[in-house]
């Protein structure tokens, strides 16, 4: 069997607590070798560290979710800085801006969002960003963000990481929406690009041309489970098991086998689980 690995889940979630066991025996039946388990809050992130000291395969990602910045005080900064201690906590997120629901107003989103890059400069963790109709404003942060390689720096209160030697290390851009036309930067910004199930949408003609032109080392694939559920379960609740629908649907857009997406898109995963800038 290939080995899949989902790069985004949301397994602690409410919507998994009838059959959690379950869904996780079937990914780990459906060949998943990794699932990255990423925090949306303080208490989905302890629950993110929680998953990945129970399951051997799951790894997790603390952070707080542009919905829940003006959640984002010290002291939270200060537990999710603990949290990210733990030898499985392998990334800091989902942070970023969200201004199509606008939950937390914007100028607290991108103080939340600041405050949590800077954070993951400092522990030295790459980050999974969720930017959605707020492309400008991320990218323009990102670009402050990593203004200083190779070595890091800080400047005007942006503090920005070192580089390692890692492709695409800085970070995901989770379920990527920002069109062909913000590829290339995003790319050179040393960004990997995360689908997930809107690629299967008979509508999702961006998307596809997105998983068709990204260089194949920055690629990665996800369910973002509980949502975005692929055909043929479009409609349901979405899990891991499910990303070889998203692998088989981004093989298509690029003429190639799903054979040659999994094996690649496992290999990025896992660099970039295990990379420590
Ligand atoms: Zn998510």
């Amino acid at each position: 069997m290939i080995d899949l690995i989902d790069s985004h889940a949301h397994l602690d979630f409410p919507q998994f607590n009838d059959d959690r066991e379950i869904v996780i025996k079937r990914a780990r039946e459906a060949g998943l070798v990794a699932i990255l388990n990423v925090g949306t809050d303080l208490a989905s992130s302890r629950a993110a560290v929680a998953l990945a000291e129970q399951y051997d395969f799951i790894y997790a990602a603390v952070g707080v979710h542009p919905h829940d910045a003006k959640t984002v005080t010290p002291d939270v900064l200060a537990e999710l800085r603990a949290l990210a201690r733990h030898p499985k906590v392998v990334a800091v997120g989902e942070i970023g801006l969200d201004y199509y629901r606008d939950l937390s107003p914007r100028p607290v989103q991108r103080r939340a969002f600041a405050d949590q890059l800077a954070l993951a400069a400092e522990l030295r963790l790459p980050v999974v960003i969720h930017s959605r109709e707020a492309h400008d404003d991320v990218l323009a942060v990102l670009r402050e963000w990593g203004r200083f390689p190779p070595g890091g720096g800080t400047e005007g209160g942006v503090t920005s990481p070192p580089v390692g030697g890692i492709e695409g290390g800085r970070g995901i851009l989770h379920s990527y929406s920002a069109g062909l036309e913000r590829l290339e930067e995003v790319l050179k910004l040393g960004f990997s690009i995360g689908i997930s199930g809107p690629v299967t949408f008979p509508k999702a003609t961006g998307v596809r041309a997105v998983a068709a032109a990204v260089s194949l080392e920055r690629l990665l694939v996800e369910t973002d489970c509980p949502y975005l559920t692929p055909v043929p379960y479009r409609g349901r609740r979405n899990e891991p098991a499910y990303v070889r629908y998203v692998i088989e649907a981004v093989a298509r857009a690029r003429g190639t086998s799903a054979e040659v997406v999994a094996h690649a898109t496992a290999d990025n995963a896992w660099r970039l689980l295990r990379c420590r800038f």
